[in-house]
């Protein structure tokens, strides 16, 4: 697995097919495919860039000529929850088809507890 992305991260080397978008402040949210975005951006632009122009749309956008007069005003708390992530977005599994877990089976507890291994003997006081 390579690098987590981050908000520098290009659009060509996001890992996932989908961006997620969130805001902490207003209830806003979207998700939109890496290839729109690409097509619509190019596909060298930063993913910071796609937060950015969310939170534009946003009725707490910090960007605004208005926002930044009102120094402590609330902003918009946009963010991507899937960056600094080595985990993919939850998707439905129609848009995911099937993912081999790495390591699934091992994760899962057992069934049941192996038997412990018997050092000693039974009555076994003549050592
Ligand atoms: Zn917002």
């Amino acid at each position: 697995m390579s690098e987590p992305p981050d908000l520098g991260t290009p659009l060509v080397r996001y890992p996932w097919v989908v961006v997620r978008l969130r805001c902490h402040v207003c209830p806003r949210h979207a998700e939109v495919r890496l290839a729109a975005l690409a097509a619509r951006y190019g596909h060298r632009v930063p993913i910071s860039m796609v937060l950015h122009s969310f939170m534009v749309a946003c009725p707490w956008n910090p960007h605004t000529e208005l926002r930044k007069l009102q120094k402590y005003s609330m902003r918009c708390g946009a963010y991507i929850p899937d960056l600094n992530s080595g985990r993919p977005p939850d998707l439905p599994p129609s848009m995911t088809g099937l993912t081999l877990i790495e390591g699934g089976k091992d994760d899962m507890l057992p069934a049941e507890r192996a038997p412990l291994e018997r050092r000693r003997r039974i009555g076994g006081e003549d050592e």
